[in-house]
């Protein structure tokens, strides 16, 4: 081993950190997830990143690829491995202003892509959040604010630098490994490091962007008239529902209807959202002009001591009808999770099925459920949601008598759903700030311009807006996680 450890080092230009560096502890982490590897390599360039292949190879010990750090299934880090992390390769560089050619390093996150496209007029159709890596984000799909007008991420790709198992470079794209190229593109990290990848960018204005709540009880029709309306809304709208916010109220919160109109003219915005408006009693609608940059959303990591655990599906329009029942009705139960659900279609829709690896062009929404609970449980919280019928709310929890111990931090009682675990609940009894910071949607920005004057801004909330700090455990979305497909009343979460 240390034979391969000092070929390793002659060459290395970035940083080998092992146990006993000061930088391990934070190395040996992702966003989510905790490991112990053996070695986190940070490479400084593209030759540091094939010796470190060659190195794991050599040493025959596993190896994880970290970009953003944001794999729900903790890819990012190992026991007693090695871990690659690529935040030294995070260039953004326009390489032909003709036709938007960007290329963007395989460590770069979507917040560092935003901000450097944005003063060019430019973006790219990526997540909703900036400290997500365009790695692990684009190689698996992709789902954001842009994704009905422009698809996925992966649909901008037209070519990617890889660093193969052997340790050798190949370039990825139409003319070049074309069965590489089709397998990067949903694929995930499974076929060599992308060190660099290639979009096409498009041109973007500001956007309209905010969220339109309705009061819990008209969640059925609210939701039901949403879903109905995204099927032929103009592709620059896309939008996410969200309901039973633990962070807001839990089965009381609002149904929020996040929007983004990808475009600057209000009378068109003011159209596209419309039928949104008129879905039900709007309690508050803070939508306004954005600068695109603005509308992702810093990461955040869920308070000291509290679980998150977060389940995503895609559902085809065959089951969208009775999905949504499902999940109102999970919504409205004391202890159901955070639900919520995203609109596709659009330009996804219309890249032909065998195009690329990515297999969900059909689904027209993506559901994702969190739960948060205590950290110290002897198992999840989360059981499975087996079926999507009447009864599936039942089996949201570990059964009666899991094993629960007083987190270290305390939140609302009205702010996580409660197991069954009588204990756990009276320690929680004194309603106390998590660490999360409340709504940033009703003030916004500061360079945020005034709402659309076609929709008057009402802002009587019953409860505690939404807010964006916290509602991130958004997890799984085209991601490695475990992704079920409703389809025709077959099994979902996996
Ligand atoms: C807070 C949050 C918000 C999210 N929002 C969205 C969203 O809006 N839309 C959406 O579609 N998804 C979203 N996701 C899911 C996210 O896209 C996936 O978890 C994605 O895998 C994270 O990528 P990463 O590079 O940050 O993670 P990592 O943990 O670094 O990587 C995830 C996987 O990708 C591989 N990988 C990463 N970079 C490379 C590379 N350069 N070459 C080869 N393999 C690589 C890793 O090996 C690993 O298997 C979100 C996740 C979180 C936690």
């Amino acid at each position: 081993m240390n034979s391969h450890l000092d070929t390793l080092a002659g060459d290395f230009l970035g940083e080998i950190i092992e146990p006993d560096a000061p930088a391990y502890e934070s190395a040996r982490r992702t966003v989510l997830t905790s490991g112990s590897p053996a070695y986190v390599l940070r490479p400084a360039n593209v030759a540091d990143v094939q010796a470190a292949v060659r190195f794991a190879t050599q040493a025959a010990l596993p190896l994880s690829v970290r970009g953003g750090g944001h794999s729900f299934a903790g890819f990012g880090t190992n026991e007693g491995g090695v871990v690659i992390e690529l935040g030294g390769l995070a260039e953004v560089r326009l390489l032909d202003r003709e036709r938007n050619i960007v290329r963007i390093g395989g460590g770069a996150t979507w917040g560092q892509v935003a901000a450097h496209l944005a003063p060019l007029g430019l973006a790219i159709s990526s997540g909703d959040t900036k400290s997500v890596g365009v790695g692990g984000l684009t190689l698996s799909g992709g789902i954001g604010w842009k994704v009905r007008r422009y698809g996925l991420a992966l649909d901008s790709v037209i070519a990617a630098e890889v660093v193969v198992a052997d340790g050798g470079l190949v370039r990825a794209s139409a003319d070049e490994n074309p069965d590489l190229f089709w397998a990067i593109r949903g694929g995930g990290g499974n076929f060599g490091i992308v060190v660099a990848f290639d979009f096409v960018a498009h041109r973007t204005t500001d956007v309209f962007s905010g969220a339109i709540s309705f009061p819990a009880v008209e969640a059925p029709r609210v939701l039901r008239g949403w879903a109905e309306y995204l099927r032929d809304a103009p592709d620059e709208l896309t939008s996410a529902a969200e309901l039973a916010n633990p962070f807001a109220g839990g089965p009381d919160a609002p149904v929020v209807i996040r929007v983004v109109f990808d475009g600057d003219d209000p009378e068109r915005a003011a159209t596209a959202l419309a039928p949104i408006r008129a879905l039900g009693t709007v309690i508050a609608d803070d939508v306004a002009l954005t600068p695109y940059p603005e509308v992702l959303a810093d990461g955040a990591t869920a308070p000291l001591g509290i679980r998150l655990v977060t389940r995503s599906a895609f559902v085809d329009p065959e089951s969208v009808q009775e999905v949504l029942d499902t999940l109102v009705e999970t919504a409205s139960s004391a202890g159901g999770p955070f639900v919520g659900v995203r609109s596709l279609g659009g330009a996804v829709a219309r890249v032909p099925a065998d195009a690329t690896a990515y297999a969900h062009r059909a689904a027209e929404l993506l559901v994702i459920t969190t739960l948060a609970g205590p950290r110290r449980l002897s198992r999840p919280l989360v059981a499975h949601w087996t079926r999507p019928g009447r009864d599936s709310a039942r089996s949201w929890w570990a059964p009666t008598g899991t094993s629960c111990r007083r987190p270290p931090t305390r939140m609302s009682p009205r702010s996580i759903p409660r197991p069954r675990c009588a204990g756990w609940r009276r320690s929680n009894a004194a309603t106390t700030r998590t660490t999360c910071s409340p709504a940033t949607t009703t003030s916004g920005p500061t360079r945020r311009r005034p709402a659309n004057p076609g929709a008057p801004k009402r802002s009587h909330e019953p409860s505690r807006p939404p807010h964006r700090g916290c509602h991130h455990p958004q997890a799984g979305v085209a991601s490695d996680t475990d992704i079920g497909i409703i389809s025709g009343g077959e099994p979902v979460f996996s």
